[in-house]
């Protein structure tokens, strides 16, 4: 889902984000379950986090601003949230207030009955939707892209509640998970693409949906498949079945999950996340070597790749690099200044380690170029002889619109300058980028070959695969804005 600045201008900084999305059925104390599968999926999302259940009676719903640990500890949260069904979602923004009444799960009365819904991603045509139903009378609860899919389930006129249910997914397009609940099923679905991850695990009798399987994992489900591109899930009492709102489905799931959104121990599209990102930081080493003495990743996520980096070169691996974890990820600061701040915050130098030395830093992506701007004046301060800078991704040129949080291209570093300039804006001695082919390799794929699996890449390449409605309308400027509502909790 969106926060409120998305719908003041689908172009401008701040309006994405990604989050994480559970739901399981089928098992007592179903919400202590999704509190567990959440914390799993804390680094998706960390601005808000919401559960709902049911016990096929009375739904319970509970959201809250903050971390899953500080909201849904102390007592077992399925005590005050019953039921044997449960969704849950954790929620990333960059940007304004997060108001509760966008935090998800999102719950309305429809025609069919009490539902939940919870969603990762972004609808490219939201807005769009929005407008022609506001203008029919439609009243929005939220300021949030997911609602729109709920207008639609309402307005759909007849059928049960999977055929309403598909019937509204068939007219939003962008990059989506979702996990719903009525009070007898859970439902998932997954865009035509395959863009935002979603997946299915099965503990005991009970199902689970998530978004990685590190959240399997926390609760010690097996997984069983993914949900297909284009796919419509619906667990109830009888057991799972299978729709299929988009008959020409492709797969193009987002290799921005290998480069930094899933959780290093979590398997995306059979691959282990942590073995990818260490391949990306082999290839990196052999695209662009460099005569150092220490190779240092920033943490965390520049960890695995630098690991793949020094295995590559003998080069020693050191933590040069000290994380504080009690600050939260960078980009969840929302001002630049504070954003600035954060970086300080969050890491120090590891001076023994970088003295006299020639470092060779590891991140696994370079964006606004912030982080790597502070981070080697750091290290050059720690007295290091020589830094050079290693992105373990390809330059980002693209924004993305499909629920990663990713400035515009204006504030996209290597948007806008060539390699020469990066190099003396970082102030560092070389700079090197993973090519788009070294992504793929990483990955064990060939890049754009025929008959190979693709991913969507659009975030180096620009090649994205929806037609991106919202933005190309330029809509939502001035008189288009929406209100912020401040809710105290
Ligand atoms: P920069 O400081 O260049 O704007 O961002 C680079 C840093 O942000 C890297 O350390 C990378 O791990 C992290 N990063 C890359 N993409 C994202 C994102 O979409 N969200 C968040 N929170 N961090 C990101
Ligand atoms: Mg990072």
């Amino acid at each position: 889902m969106s926060n409120p600045s998305c719908w003041i201008d689908p172009n401008q900084d701040k309006i994405r984000e990604e989050c994480g999305v559970f739901g399981i059925f089928g098992i007592k104390n179903a919400a202590s379950l999704t509190a567990l599968g959440l914390h799993a999926l804390q680094h998706r999302g960390q601005e808000a986090c919401g559960i709902a259940s049911t016990d096929g009676k009375i739904f319970h719903t509970e959201r809250h601003l903050g971390l899953v640990g500080d909201n849904f500890t102390g007592e077992d949260p399925s005590e005050r949230l019953k039921g044997h069904i449960s969704i849950g979602h954790n929620r990333y923004s960059t940007a304004g207030p997060t108001t509760l009444r966008n935090v998800q799960p999102l719950f309305s009365e429809l025609h069919t009955g009490g539902f939940a819904l919870a969603h990762n991603g972004h609808i490219t045509n939201a807005y769009t939707i929005r407008e022609q139903l506001v203008e029919k009378g439609a009243i929005f609860q939220s300021t949030s892209d997911t609602e729109a899919v709920i207008h639609l389930i309402a307005r759909t006129k007849s059928g049960e509640f999977i055929d309403r249910f598909v019937n509204a997914i068939r007219q939003v397009d962008g990059g989506y998970a979702f996990v719903g609940m009525t009070k007898d099923k859970l439902v998932g679905a997954r865009d035509r693409f395959g863009i935002r991850p979603l997946l299915i695990g099965r503990l005991g009798d009970a199902y689970v949906l998530a978004s990685e399987t590190c959240a399997l994992d926390m609760i010690d489900a097996e997984f069983i498949r993914e949900v297909d591109p284009g796919e419509v899930v619906v667990i109830n009492e009888d057991g799972i079945r299978s729709f299929t709102a988009f008959p020409n489905a492709r797969r193009r799931p987002c290799v921005f999950e290998f480069v930094y959104f899933a959780r290093p121990d979590s398997v995306v599209h059979g691959k282990s996340v942590y073995e990818v990102r260490k391949r990306m930081g082999m290839r990196l080493a052999q695209e662009t070597p460099a005569d150092v003495d220490v190779i240092i990743p920033v943490p965390d996520s520049g960890v695995p790749a630098a690991i793949g980096f020094s295995q590559e070169t003998g080069t020693p691996f050191e933590l040069g690099i000290i994380r504080n974890h009690y600050v939260g990820r960078t980009f969840i600061q929302p001002t630049q200044q504070i954003r600035d701040m954060g970086v300080r915050l969050k890491h120090s130098a590891n001076r023994r380690m970088i003295e006299g030395k020639r470092v060779l830093l590891v991140d696994d992506s370079i964006v606004r170029g912030t982080t790597s701007t502070k981070i080697v004046r750091m290290i050059k301060a720690a007295g290091a002889k020589e830094v050079h800078f290693r992105s373990a991704s390809p330059p980002i040129k693209y924004p993305d619109h499909y629920g990663i949080d990713m400035p515009t291209k204006q504030k996209l570093i290597a948007a806008n300058y060539s390699l020469e300039a990066m190099t003396e804006m970082l102030e560092v001695d070389s700079l090197g980028f993973l090519s788009i082919e070294g992504l793929y390799w990483a990955m064990g794929e060939d890049y754009r070959k025929e008959d190979a699996p693709q991913y969507t890449d659009h975030c180096f390449t620009g090649d994205y695969p929806t037609p991106l409605i919202d933005r190309d309308r330029k809509l939502l400027n001035g008189d288009k804005q929406l209100s912020f509502l401040i809710e105290v909790a």
